[in-house]
C-alpha cells in the first residue's frame, strides 16, 4: 500500500482573487512548492461495461517533478491519451488519485475543475483545435479572457506570446491562412496564455513535417529552460529522445521508465513504481535532452 506524503499546496492553489504578479512564460518562476508538479496514484480509467469493459489506464503510479519534460510513448490504444486527459482534469478516473501542484484534483466539482484547467493546465492537441473564425491573436487571447484578464491585458499577453513563438507577423491571420506548423505554434502560445503549471501535449507533432517538428521542439526546449513542466505523448522517436524522461505504456500500465542523458540514451532503466526515487527533481539534467537534440541538428 502506497503512502502518500502530505502535499504542500502549490501554485495551482492560487485563488481567483490572488492578483500577485505572474511570471512570464519564459521567465524563471518562483520556487515551486515541494513535491511533484503532477502525481498519479493507482490511476485507473475503465470504459464500457460488462463484456465490453476496457481498462484504458490500469493502476498507474507516476510522479512528474516540476520542470521535467516527460515523453509518453507506446502503441496505439495503450492508454496514452486517456492518461493525459486524466492528468489534466479533462476526464475523471474510475479509481485512483490525480494531484496537480500539490492539490488533489480528481474529486473536484465540475466548476472548480474547469477553473483549474483554465488556469493551471495548457493543452496542445495533434489537430490544433484552434477556433477557426478567430485570428491567431484572438485564439491566444481567449484563455486569458476566460480566466478574467482585461481585454487589454489579454491582447498584450497574446502579442508577447506570438512573438515568442515567432508569429508576431501573423497575429491577424486566420488559422486557415497558416501552415500546420504555424497553427501548432499558435496552439502552444494559447496553451501558455495563463502561465500554466503544466503543459500537456498529445501528439503535438503528429501532423507536422520535420521542419515544423523542429520548430515545436525548439519551442519546447525554451519552455524547459524556463522551468515549464511538460508532458507530451508522442509516436515520434525523435521527439521522445528529446525529453528528460520517457515512459512507455502497454495495455494501460507503465511498462518502462527511462531517464535520458544528453545523447538520448537511457541512463536508468526500469519502472520505479512511481515512487520518484530515481528522480532528481528535474534539476540535474540542464543542457541535456531537448537542448542536445537541437544542437545536433543545428
Ligand atoms: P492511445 O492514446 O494510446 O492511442 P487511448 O487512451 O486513446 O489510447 O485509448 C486507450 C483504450 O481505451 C483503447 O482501447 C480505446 O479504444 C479505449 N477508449 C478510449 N476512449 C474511449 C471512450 N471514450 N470510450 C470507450 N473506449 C475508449
Ligand atoms: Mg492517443
Amino acid at each position: 500500500m502506497r503512502t502518500v506524503v502530505p502535499r504542500v499546496r502549490g501554485r495551482s492553489s492560487r485563488s481567483d482573487t490572488d492578483d500577485s504578479p505572474r511570471p512570464g512564460p519564459y521567465g524563471r518562476r518562483p520556487a515551486e512548492a515541494p513535491g511533484p508538479a503532477l502525481r498519479a496514484v493507482g490511476l485507473t480509467r475503465v470504459y464500457g461495461q460488462d463484456e465490453s469493459m476496457v481498462w484504458a489506464v490500469d493502476g498507474v503510479d507516476l510522479d512528474v517533478p516540476a520542470g521535467q519534460t516527460l515523453a509518453v510513448t507506446g502503441p496505439s490504444g495503450c492508454g496514452k491519451s486517456t492518461l493525459l486527459q486524466l492528468l489534466g482534469g479533462l476526464d475523471r478516473p474510475t479509481e485512483g488519485e490525480v494531484w496537480l501542484g500539490g492539490m488533489r484534483i480528481d474529486h473536484l466539482g465540475e466548476r472548480a475543475l474547469a477553473r483549474l484547467r483554465r488556469r493551471s493546465v495548457g493543452f496542445v492537441f495533434q489537430a490544433y483545435h484552434l477556433m477557426y473564425e478567430l485570428s491567431a491573436a484572438q485564439n491566444v487571447e481567449l484563455p486569458a479572457l476566460l480566466a478574467g484578464a482585461s481585454p487589454r491585458a489579454a491582447r498584450r499577453r497574446a502579442g508577447e506570446l506570438l512573438q515568442q513563438v515567432g508569429l508576431a507577423g501573423r497575429a491577424r491571420h486566420l488559422p486557415s491562412e497558416l501552415s500546420g506548423g504555424q497553427r501548432q505554434r499558435v496552439a502552444v502560445a494559447r496553451a501558455l496564455a495563463n502561465d500554466p503549471l503544466v503543459v500537456l501535449a498529445d501528439e503535438p507533432t503528429g501532423n507536422l513535417d520535420s521542419a515544423a517538428t523542429h520548430d515545436i521542439l525548439r519551442l519546447f526546449d525554451e519552455l524547459r529552460a524556463a522551468g515549464q513542466t511538460l508532458v507530451m505523448v508522442t509516436h515520434d522517436e525523435r521527439v521522445a529522445a528529446a525529453a528528460d524522461r520517457v515512459i512507455s505504456m502497454r495495455d494501460g500500465t507503465l511498462a518502462d521508465d527511462t531517464r535520458l542523458d544528453g545523447d538520448g540514451r537511457g541512463m536508468r532503466h526500469g519502472h520505479d513504481g512511481g515512487t520518484g526515487l530515481s528522480h532528481d527533481g528535474g534539476t540535474g539534467f540542464s543542457g541535456t535532452g531537448l537542448g542536445a537534440l537541437l544542437r545536433w541538428e543545428d
